[in-house]
C-alpha cells in the first residue's frame, strides 16, 4: 500500500492509510495507549486499545524517535479531544498494522522543543538529530523555497546558472584565503573562492551577458554571529548594464519573492529608499541602518540601497591588500570596481575623494550584500592596482584579468546578496547557523564531523608538507 504524508490524513477521513515516520511521544494511560507519529510533514496520533492485544504488545514497546510504520483508519477524534495546535488535530488513527523499522536510543536533548535552550556542543555534534526539530525542519524548507524561487525567477529573466571552480586561486577580497596544497604540484597551493568576482567577470569576457550561480565562498575570518567560514551567496554579473539596471533587477526580485515566499510579510517602503553613504553615515552613524518603522514587528521589512561609497579607504595594517610598504589605499568594496566617471580625475590628485559605482542591499539593520560596476579598461584596473601599492609581481597575479579585458571585455556589473543572512532574517532567527544544514560553530569547527581534524602522515607526505609543532 502507498505511503500517505501524515499531514494529509486530516482530509482522509474514514479512509485507510500507511503512514510511516518517527514515534514522537508515547502516552501510556493504562488503559489507553496514545502514540504521536511525525514525519516532516506533520504529526498525528494513533490511539491502542485494550482489545488488540497484539497490537498492544508492540505499541507498549514504542519509544521516542523509533522509526514505525504503521497502517490505520482515519477517524474523526471525539469533539472534547479537537487539538486546535495542529492541522490534524481533529482526526486520529485507529491503527489496523504496526511494523517497527528501527529501534532509536533515547536522544540526548529534546527534539519538541524549539531547541534555543540547548548548548551549542550537543545540538551542532547530533546535527542530524537537531535538524528534526520542526522549527529547524521548516527553515531548511523555506531556504529552499526562496533559493527555487531566485532560480526559476533568473532563470525566466534569460540569466544561465554557471558553475565556476572551488579550487582555484585566491581571489582577494579583504579576508584571508583556505587553501590547499597540491600533491601533483610541490609547494604549489589552491586556494578556495572568496567569491567568484573574477570568474564571473571573465564570463562577461566571454560573452556570457547574464550569470548567476548560488554560490559557496570561502572566508578564513574569526566567526561572528552572522558569519561563517562558508556561506551561500547569489551572485549574480550582467554586461551593458548601468547600476540603475541592476538595482532595479534585485529591487523586483527580491519584492517578488518576498510576495509569493513570504506573503505575511510587509515591506516598509517601496521603491526601496536609496541613500548615500554619506547621507546614512551623517544621519544614522552607520553605513547599514535598521529602517523599520516599528522595530518589535517580526514581519516588518525595511530594504534600502546605500550608494556612492567611497572607492578607497585608508590601508591599515591588517589590510589583505597591503603588498609593497608603499601601499595606502585599500578598495572599500574590491579591487575590480569602477571609480565613479566624473571622479576619475580624482584619482591621480585625492584618491581617498573618489566616489565608487558600488552599492549595498540592506534590511533591517543587516549589509545582506553588496556589488559593483566593474572596471573593464585594463589602464584603469591598472591604475588602481598602482593605488593599492601592487609590486610587480603582486601585479603578475592578476596578469590573465588583465589580459583578458586586452581582449574587448564588455562593461559590465553585479552583485551578491547573501542567502544565508536573508533567510535568516526572513524566518526570525537571531543567527544564521539557524537557517544553515550544517553549519560550524561559533568557533569555527564541525563537531558533527570532528573537523578540522589531523590527516595520517601518508597524506601530509604525498602532499609534500611537513609539520612544525
Ligand atoms: N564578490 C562580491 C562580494 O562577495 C560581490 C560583487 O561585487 O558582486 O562581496
Amino acid at each position: 500500500m502507498k505511503r500517505t504524508k501524515i499531514i494529509d490524513t486530516q482530509d482522509l477521513v474514514g479512509k485507510e492509510v500507511n503512514l510511516y515516520g518517527w514515534i514522537n511521544i508515547r502516552r501510556d494511560h493504562g488503559k489507553l495507549i496514545f502514540i504521536d507519529l511525525r514525519d516532516r510533514s506533520g504529526v498525528v496520533q494513533a490511539v491502542f486499545s485494550p482489545s488488540d492485544t497484539e497490537l498492544r504488545e508492540t505499541a507498549d514497546k514504542l519509544r521516542p524517535e523509533w522509526v514505525v510504520r504503521l497502517k490505520g483508519k482515519v477517524k474523526v477524534r471525539p469533539e472534547k479531544m479537537f487539538n486546535p495546535e495542529i492541522p490534524t488535530g481533529k482526526v486520529e488513527i485507529e491503527p489496523l498494522e504496526l511494523e517497527v523499522l528501527n529501534e532509536a536510543e533515547t536522544p540526548p536533548f529534546a527534539l519538541d522543543t524549539d531547541g534555543y535552550e540547548i548548548g551549542e556542543e550537543s545540538r551542532m555534534t547530533y546535527r542530524y538529530l537537531d535538524l528534526r526539530r520542526p522549527r529547524l525542519l521548516k527553515n531548511i524548507s523555506k531556504r529552499h523555497e526562496m533559493v527555487l524561487f531566485m532560480r526559476n525567477w533568473l532563470s525566466g529573466m534569460e540569466f544561465w546558472e554557471i558553475e565556476t571552480p572551488i579550487l582555484t586561486k585566491s581571489t582577494p577580497e579583504g579576508a584571508r584565503d583556505y587553501v590547499v596544497p597540491s600533491r601533483l604540484y610541490p609547494s604549489k597551493f589552491f586556494a578556495l573562492p572568496q567569491s567568484p568576482q573574477q570568474y564571473k567577470q571573465l564570463l562577461m569576457t566571454a560573452g556570457v551577458e547574464r550569470y548567476f550561480q548560488i554560490a559557496r565562498c570561502f572566508r578564513d575570518e574569526d566567526t561572528r554571529g552572522d558569519r561563517q567560514p562558508e556561506f551561500t551567496q547569489l551572485d549574480l554579473e550582467m554586461s551593458f548594464v548601468t547600476q540603475e539596471d541592476i538595482l532595479n533587477l534585485i529591487e523586483e526580485l527580491f519584492t517578488s519573492l518576498v510576495k509569493n515566499i513570504c506573503p505575511s510579510k510587509k515591506i516598509t517602503q517601496s521603491p526601496w529608499p536609496r541613500l548615500s553613504h554619506r547621507e546614512a553615515r551623517k544621519k544614522y552613524g552607520t553605513d547599514k541602518p535598521d529602517l523599520r518603522k516599528n522595530k518589535k514587528d517580526s514581519d516588518e521589512l525595511a530594504f534600502a540601497w546605500i550608494t556612492d561609497f567611497p572607492l578607497f579607504a585608508k590601508q591599515t595594517e591588517d589590510d589583505f591588500f597591503h603588498g609593497s610598504g608603499s601601499a595606502k589605499f585599500a578598495p572599500s568594496h574590491h579591487m575590480f570596481t569602477a571609480p565613479h566617471p566624473d571622479d576619475i580625475a580624482l584619482l591621480d590628485s585625492d584618491p581617498l575623494k573618489v566616489r565608487g559605482l558600488q552599492y549595498d542591499f540592506i534590511l533591517n539593520g543587516y549589509e545582506v550584500g553588496g556589488g559593483s560596476i566593474r572596471i573593464h579598461q585594463p589602464e584603469i584596473q591598472e591604475k588602481i592596482f598602482n593605488l593599492i601599492g601592487f609590486t610587480k609581481e603582486q601585479k603578475k597575479q592578476f596578469e590573465h584579468i588583465l589580459t583578458a579585458f586586452t581582449y574587448g571585455a564588455p562593461p559590465h556589473g553585479g552583485i551578491a546578496p547573501g542567502i544565508d543572512r536573508f533567510v535568516m532574517i526572513l524566518a526570525g532567527e537571531p543567527n544564521i547557523r539557524e537557517i544553515m544544514a550544517f553549519p560550524k560553530t561559533g568557533d569555527g569547527r564541525d563537531l558533527m564531523m570532528e573537523a578540522p581534524s589531523e590527516v595520517s602522515p601518508a597524506q601530509l607526505k604525498e602532499l609534500h608538507i611537513k609539520i612544525v609543532k
